[in-house]
């Protein structure tokens, strides 16, 4: 039997869509899937969500969201803004509103100004009666102050009148549909009617991103592929409260990296609970890794490592591998300043002989550690020719100056 063998098997092209640019950073329209997060700290202290800001962007996030939910915090958000632009870190801030933002916009014109788009939720604008004039408050807002609007329905706060009405039409289907294809549809209902409204009240079609949150993978991806059949407006993907370490990594890998490759998706969050003490970073190097690993963008030089086996008694190849990723991260923000395309560099730290050479000859740069009972010397092959061996104590050393060597010699320099 013949297998058939897909003649492409990268990821299908974006999705067209519009494009919505957010004080300079285009999202949709086909441009690069764009890396966003979200700070944790209260936006009310405005030392310490300026510094978390400042940390996110530096990591690579290219819009910061932070939450705007009481009086201090609207008013903390120019001086949050004022205080960036002071430390030279200009990403868009993004405030996200529930019950209170057409009260908070209102009020505070200063956050409205500082902002460069507003988050809606259509389930917590208001209750009732209350309920449209309140969205459309905010859409007024951001039609005044020229401010672009994600429309972010999540399933921890559907708008519990859409779901109503999509259960009753539901129940007089002659076969109707099971409760999470309801659930589904509602979300993706309540996102599409909350756009045309919008529209409605005045906000361009470029000036809406959707997105439609929840917490299962598969509901993700089928909610997403609704919504990408049923609007041109861009997405923002992200799994919702996707959880904690590994779980929470793999869970938002396998969802979006699924929509991704189907074109799905013009900007990115990846929702991971911090470990206690850990950085609100990771979320920014995992959103980074998901679109690295699936070519479709390049942050960062990545390194290919063996997992090691019963060939390697000795942790030292895992200290390179960790020590040369870490190396390569931190030099990158000098690195991107000085040299075009560095981080399209691929490294390789191996662990012995058997696939050691081969998957260094991969890499722009890869080493071959010795395995058990071999020769203690690490050869060195560079874009695929072997240059050096390695010995001694100091190896982790002398690959890193090789590294840097690499990109001095063979990126070219940025003008000025
Ligand atoms: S390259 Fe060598 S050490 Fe690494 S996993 Fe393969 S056999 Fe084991």
């Amino acid at each position: 039997m013949n297998a058939s063998i897909p003649s492409h098997c990268g990821p299908l092209p974006r999705r067209a869509t519009r494009r919505v640019l957010i004080d300079g950073v285009t999202v949709g329209g086909g441009a690069a899937v764009v890396v966003q997060s979200m700070t944790n700290t209260d936006t009310a202290d405005v030392l310490a969500t300026a510094m978390q800001v400042a940390e996110l962007a530096r990591a690579g996030s290219e819009i910061v969201r932070l939450t705007v939910n009481n009086e201090a915090a609207a008013k903390a958000v120019p001086h949050i803004r004022d205080r960036l632009l002071a430390l030279n870190v200009d990403v868009p801030l993004v405030g996200d509103f529930h019950y209170n933002g057409h009260k908070l916009l209102t009020d505070f014109p200063a956050c409205a100004e500082a902002l460069a788009k507003f988050r809606i939720n259509p389930g917590n604008v208001g209750a009732g009666a209350k309920r449209d004039p309140q969205f459309a408050a905010i859409v007024e807002l951001a039609c005044r102050y020229d401010k672009p609007v994600r429309i972010g329905v999540n399933w921890g706060s559907l708008d519990q009148s859409v779901l109503a009405r999509i259960m009753d039409a539901n129940a007089r289907l002659a076969e109707p549909r099971d409760a999470g294809a309801v659930m589904r549809e509602a979300l993706v209902v309540s996102a599409l009617e909350s756009a045309a409204k919008a529209e409605e009240y005045g906000l361009g079609g470029d000036r809406i991103i959707l997105s439609a949150k929840v917490s299962s993978v598969q509901d993700l991806i089928a909610v997403y592929r609704e919504l990408a059949a049923r609007s041109d407006y861009p997405l923002h993907l992200g799994l919702t409260e996707a959880g904690m370490g590994s779980k929470g990594i793999v869970a938002s890998t396998a969802a979006l990296s699924v929509l991704l490759q189907e074109g799905i998706g013009d900007t990115i969050r990846i929702s991971l609970t911090p470990e206690p003490g850990g950085s609100r970073t990771q979320e920014v190097v995992v959103a980074q890794e998901i679109l690295q690993t699936m070519g479709l963008r390049a942050f960062t030089p990545m390194v290919t490592a063996c997992p090691g086996c019963g060939r390697t008694t000795s942790t030292f190849f895992q200290e390179l591998a960790d020590g040369i990723q870490r190396y390569v991260r931190e030099q990158m923000p000098v690195w991107r300043e000085q040299y075009d395309g560095v981080e399209n560099m691929t490294l390789a730290v191996m662990g012995c002989v058997v696939n050691g050479p081969g998957e260094s000859k991969h890499a722009n740069i890869g080493i071959s550690l010795p395995g058990t009972g071999e020769t203690p010397a690490a050869p060195v092959f560079v874009d695929g020719v072997k240059t050096v061996t390695l010995r001694g104590d100091n190896i982790a050393a002398e690959f890193k100056a090789i590294v840097d060597d690499y990109v001095a010699t063979r990126y070219t320099r940025k003008a000025g």
